[in-house]
C-alpha cells in the first residue's frame, strides 16, 4: 500500500541540501507531517484501542507535541521521560509509566507527580518495585508488567519478550497482581515483546496477544481491568527492497487473538518516528584501499550507535547534485570515532565518493538522536524539521564540558 513507509529517495534532495548548508552536518532532519501521518494510519488501524507513543524512540519536544495534537498517548520508561511528556501537554490520563528495575529516584519523582496527577499509571515489573512503590506510599493506578514467554524481534539485543529480565514470569502474575491489588488499583496488564514485528513474525505476536488475553481473563474476570497492553514492536523496512509492515493485518491478527474484555492497547516507538527522520552527514576523506573505497564521514557512531550497537541497516544515499552522472562503487561508510564498530554501512553501492559530497541516511528518526552519546568528545548534532525550525541545537564544546566544576578553560 503507498504511503505505508517513506522511503529515503522520497525526502526532497534540494531541501536536505539547503539544510545542511544552513545548519551544517551531522543534522538530523526530522518530519513532523511524516510523525502524524504515521499516527493516523496507527489510529485508523486500532480504532477502539489505546495507541500510546513509546516515547523513548524521540523524546524531541517537536515529536512529542505531534503525537499528541494527533491523538496518541505516551508510553515512557524513565522519571524524565514521564516528565517530558507531562511537559509536552499530555494529560495524566494518557501517560503511562513503566518502570524496568526503576531506581529510587525516578519512583520518587514518579510518586511525587502522581499525587498531584492520580490519573497516571504506573506498571510494575516485580513484587520488589510494588513494594518500593508502596512503601512511598502510591496507592494509585497499577499495571503489571508481564513476561509472556514469547519473543519476536530483528535482533536478540532488542527482543524482550523471552529476556528474563522484563516482567514478572507469566505463572506468577496472579500473584503480583493480587498483591498490587492490595497496594493501588491494578487497571492493567502489559507485555512487549521486543522490537522488529515483520510479517513473517506474526504468529509470535498472536500467541503473546493470546497469552495476555487469558491472563486478562483470570485476574481480571470481575470487569475491574481497563487495559492490556501488548507492546509495540511494529517493524519498518530499513532497507529499500524490504517491503513495509501490513499494520492492518497486525491489527487484524492482533483483534483475533484479543479475546477479552478489557480495551486493548499498544504501544509503537519505532513505527511513529523511523521514516520520519533522516541524518545527514558530509563526506571528509575518501580512501580507496585493494577491498573497498573508504568513505570517511562527519557522522558516526557517536550520532547513530544503531549500526555500531546492533549491526543495523541503514539506507545511505549520496545527494551530491550530480551524483547520477557517476559510476557506482563498493564502499565502507565510516565515522570520525577511533573504534572498529563506527561504521554507518558497508558493502554499500555508492555514486563515486568525493570529499564534500552530503550523504543522507535513512530512517534515522527512531532511537538515532537520542541515543547520541558525546564519545571522544563529540557534541551531539542539531536536529532541525525539514521546514528549518530548530528540534534541539547543536551541542557546543562547551556543553561538553559544563558538567565539570574544576573544569578551567
Ligand atoms: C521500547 C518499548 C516499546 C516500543 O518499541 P518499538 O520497537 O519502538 O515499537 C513499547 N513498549 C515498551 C515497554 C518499550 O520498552
Amino acid at each position: 500500500m503507498s504511503g505505508d513507509v517513506r522511503r529515503l529517495d522520497e525526502w526532497d534532495a534540494p531541501r536536505l541540501r539547503g539544510l545542511a548548508d544552513e545548519f551544517d552536518t551531522p543534522l538530523y532532519v526530522l518530519d513532523p507531517d511524516r510523525v502524524r501521518k504515521n499516527c493516523d494510519r496507527l489510529l485508523g488501524a486500532f480504532p477502539a484501542s489505546d495507541v500510546h507513543y513509546a516515547v523513548k524512540a524521540n523524546t524531541t519536544r517537536t515529536v512529542l507535541e505531534t503525537v499528541r495534537e494527533a491523538g496518541l498517548g505516551a508510553e515512557c520508561a524513565s522519571a524524565g521521560e514521564v516528565r517530558r511528556a507531562l511537559d509536552a501537554g499530555f494529560p495524566a490520563s494518557e501517560v503511562r509509566y513503566t518502570a524496568v528495575n526503576p531506581p529510587g529516584r525516578d519512583l520518587d519523582a514518579v510518586v511525587e507527580w502522581a499525587d498531584e496527577h492520580p490519573e497516571l499509571t504506573v506498571t510494575v515489573d516485580s513484587r520488589d518495585t510494588l513494594e518500593r512503590i508502596a512503601d512511598r506510599g502510591y496507592e494509585g493506578r497499577l499495571c503489571v508488567r508481564v513476561n509472556p514467554g514469547v519473543g519476536a524481534g530483528h535482533h536478540a539485543k532488542v527482543t524482550t519478550g523471552d529476556a528474563p529480565q522484563f516482567g514478572v514470569p507469566y505463572d506468577r502474575a496472579p500473584g503480583l497482581c493480587e498483591a498490587a491489588r492490595d497496594v493501588g488499583d491494578l487497571v492493567g496488564l502489559h507485555a512487549h515483546a521486543g522490537s522488529g514485528i515483520m510479517g513473517e513474525d506474526l504468529s509470535a505476536h498472536e500467541e503473546l496477544v493470546r497469552r495476555m488475553s487469558a491472563l486478562a481473563g483470570e485476574v481480571g474476570e470481575d470487569g475491574s481491568l481497563e487495559f492490556v497492553a501488548v507492546g509495540g514492536g511494529f517493524g519498518v523496512p530499513y532497507r529499500p527492497e524490504e517491503p513495509p509492515l501490513d499494520l492492518d493485518s497486525v491489527a487484524e491478527t492482533t483483534r483475533e487473538a484479543f479475546d477479552c474484555d478489557a480495551r486493548l492497547a499498544v504501544e509503537p516507538g519505532r513505527y511513529v518516528v523511523a521514516d520520519a527522520g533522516v541524518l545527514l552527514t558530509r563526506v571528509t576523506a575518501t580512501t580507496e584501499t585493494p577491498e573497498t573505497t573508504v568513505v570517511g564521514a562527519d557522522a558516526g557512531m557517536t550520532d547513530l550507535i544503531r549500526p555500531a550497537l546492533y549491526g543495523a541497516y541503514h539506507h545511505i544515499d549520496c545527494l551530491a547534485p550530480d551524483a547520477a552522472d557517476r559510476e557506482a562503487t563498493t564502499c565502507l561508510v565510516a565515522g570520525p570515532v577511533c573504534e572498529t564498530a563506527d561504521i554507518l554501512g558497508e558493502g554499500r553501492s555508492l555514486p563515486e565518493p568525493r570529499r564534500g559530497d552530503l550523504l543522507a541516511v535513512g530512517n534515522a528518526g527512531a532511537y538515532g538522536y537520542e541515543m547520541a552519546s558525546q564519545y571522544n568528545s563529540r557534541p551531539r548534532p542539531a536536529v532541525v524539521t525539514v521546514d528549518g525550525g530548530t528540534v534541539a541545537r547543536r551541542e557546543t564544546l562547551a556543553d561538553l564540558t559544563r558538567l565539570e566544576p574544576n573544569y578551567h578553560t
